[in-house]
């Protein structure tokens, strides 16, 4: 998986979409992040693959800021741009092909972040940190909200953990530097509403796929235009949404594949799962 990627004129339009002054390449810094994944973390949770499908609209946009104590707005960057990417060859401990939600995340260059600036391209290991709300939380064996399995134990060969399901909003994002030998990597905290919707579940679950398969479709849409201007859109499409979501997942790969120059490149800061609770708040909590 890569997730790399080179500045070229459409993505600066999208970054223009969000600045007030129009800016040239030569203004913004672009960097690539990995927000959250599939991947089963230390308190037994995961989102589901719709749910990072979701979150990849809801963090349009979303500022962050480096290390949690911004020095100034020049330590702030913004999301242009996401994208749900899977590694066929890495597996999750649920079984899943991993899955994550990808950004790409811009600054305007100052004097004030130059040396953040010269720290992300150096390499050093960052571990990014969001914030959202999910609607529900479900048991992973029997998919109840609340039941009588236990997180950590094993059920018919697979571990027991909660999903987390149908993200509402994405409010804020971090990144903070953490030195390389701490196998730091991708951390992630997620704010709860305390009301467990358990309403309309089938619903949601609908309206979520919904929302992946539209943003692979797109996604497809998108690379394969860039990489061949004269593929007709209308039709394309068409045939897009003839496609299992399996069958979408596939084309997007190999799709990815034929632009790889295009699109990202492996981010250098996914070795592991970092996730710190928190109280937050009256009816939430960050995990
Ligand atoms: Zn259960």
């Amino acid at each position: 998986m890569t997730t790399e990627f080179a500045l070229n004129e459409q993505l600066l339009e999208k970054i223009n979409s969000f600045s007030r002054k129009k800016l040239t390449e030569q203004e913004v810094y672009c960097f690539p992040v990995i927000l959250c994944d599939n991947e089963i973390d230390r308190d037994g949770e995961r989102f589901s693959v719709a749910a990072l499908g979701r979150l990849a609209k809801l963090f349009i946009g979303k500022t962050g800021i480096f290390d949690h104590d911004a020095k100034g707005s020049s330590q702030s960057a913004r999301i242009f741009d996401t994208a749900v990417m899977q590694d066929e060859k890495r597996i999750t401990k649920a079984g899943e092909v991993y899955t994550c939600l990808t950004a790409k995340a811009y600054m305007v260059r100052t004097a004030g972040n130059a040396d953040l600036i010269a720290e992300i391209d150096g390499g050093i290991k960052k571990e990014v940190s969001v914030s959202c709300s999910v609607k529900r939380k479900k048991c992973s064996v029997c998919g109840a909200v609340k039941c009588r399995h236990v997180k950590g134990q094993t059920y018919g060969g697979r571990i027991c953990h909660t999903i987390l399901e149908d993200p509402d909003d994405a409010y804020e994002w971090s990144f903070v530097a953490v030195p390389a030998q701490v196998g730091a990597g991708v951390s992630k905290s997620v704010c709860m509403g305390a009301a467990e919707n358990t309403e309309n579940t089938e619903n949601t679950e609908k309206a979520a796929e919904l929302a992946v398969r539209e943003q692979l479709i797109s996604d497809i849409m998108r690379k394969s235009w860039l990489g061949d201007p004269t593929v007709s859109l209308k039709g394309f499409r068409e045939y897009l949404t003839t496609l299992t979501t399996e069958k979408l997942y596939k084309v997007k790969q190999d799709t990815d594949k034929a632009h790889e120059n295009t699109v990202f490149n492996d981010s250098p800061c996914i070795t592991g799962i970092i996730k710190e609770d928190r109280k937050d708040g009256n009816n939430s909590y960050k995990i």
